[in-house]
């Protein structure tokens, strides 16, 4: 199938609220800004036509990559050939049941978070900031500031890659530091339920707020990136092993180690991805030569 017959079928499949471009440019995709364009982009319109489309493509050997709110995804200048499957706003269904807050994969934490608020429910609050769909932050099993989602979800509705959706429990989700099952399996993430506690809304809101003041003072917040661009290295910091590299502010084309983080690589306007990358070489590179180190990108880079 060529892209036009691809974008045409696809079209029948993405449901009514669901959306399908061709040529989508991949900037407009991810927080990085980088990024050439994908065959075709398509936006399911629920779980549904989301396995339909799925193993349409599969049946007919297309290759896709499922992308939430583009956070953590490092997009190549000459595109993605195939089709970006990205759960979003027609997905992001958030509602709360007693203790429990339940999230369509596309919703982002942020709204998922502020409803937990709202409901006077605490243990979100470490997520109100990390700028993913909730379905990319269980794939990632996102954290910040001591959290983890491991440390809230009960059950993940997930649709297995011979099409069935299965619900899994936390222990079978398999949490590790940044790490989950569905990165093994390649399951897709429909939905998730996370278990809270009562709290004060007040306490809730002003923890919230801290944590908010906390990330704009230490990150780059007004620029584009993809967050922390490497894992942590076990015993160490991946900021302190770059600064103490010599690279904090280090920069390659329109691509900067950030002088205000040194563990956000970041866009600084007119950054190409290859120069993302060439810089995020460079910074393994003069970390390995000083410390003795191997920084593994947390980011994943898709696309040729
Ligand atoms: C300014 C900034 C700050 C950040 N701070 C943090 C932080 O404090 N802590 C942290 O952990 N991360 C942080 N991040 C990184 C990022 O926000 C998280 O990793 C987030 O969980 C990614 O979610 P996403 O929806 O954007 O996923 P994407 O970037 O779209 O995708 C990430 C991965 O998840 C997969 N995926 C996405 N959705 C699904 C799904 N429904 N089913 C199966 N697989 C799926 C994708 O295939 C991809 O491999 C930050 C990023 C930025 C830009």
């Amino acid at each position: 199938m060529n892209k036009e017959e691809i974008y045409k079928k696809l079209l029948q499949l993405a449901g009514s609220g669901g959306s399908v471009r061709m040529d989508a440019p991949m900037k407009e995709y991810t927080t990085f800004r980088v990024g050439g364009p994908a065959d075709v982009l398509v936006e399911p319109s629920d779980a549904e036509s989301l396995s339909t489309i799925v193993s349409a493509l599969k049946e007919n050997g297309i290759p896709y990559y499922i992308l939430g709110n583009g956070s953590n995804v490092l997009v190549k200048d000459k595109g993605f050939r195939g089709v970006i499957v990205r759960i979003g706003r027609a997905m992001s269904a958030v509602s709360v049941m007693g203790d429990t807050v339940e999230a369509g994969a596309g919703a982002l934490l942020s709204a998922a978070a502020r409803e937990a608020a709202e409901h006077s429910l605490t243990g979100l609050e470490f997520a109100s900031g990390i700028p993913g769909s909730v379905g990319g932050a269980v794939f990632m099993n996102a954290g910040a500031y001591g959290g983890e989602m491991k440390h809230v979800v009960s059950s993940v509705t997930a649709a297995d890659s011979d099409g069935s959706v299965r619900v899994y429990s936390a222990a079978e989700c398999d949490f590790g530091y940044r790490h989950s099952v569905f990165e093994k399996n390649g399951s897709i993430v429909l939905s998730v339920k996370m278990k809270l506690e009562k709290g004060d809304r007040a306490e809730i809101s002003s923890y919230m707020k801290d944590l908010a003041e906390r990330r704009r003072s230490k990150q780059p917040l007004n620029l584009p990136s993809a967050g922390s661009t490497f894992k942590r290295p076990a015993g160490h910091f991946a900021g302190q092993l770059i600064d103490e590299a010599g690279m904090r502010g280090a920069s390659l084309g329109g691509a900067q180690v950030s002088p205000k983080h040194a563990g956000f690589v970041v866009n600084n306007g007119d950054a190409t991805a290859d120069d993302i990358l060439s810089l995020i070489k460079l910074v393994q590179m003069r970390v390995k030569e000083n410390s003795g180190v191997d920084l593994e990108t947390e980011i994943r880079i898709i696309g040729g």
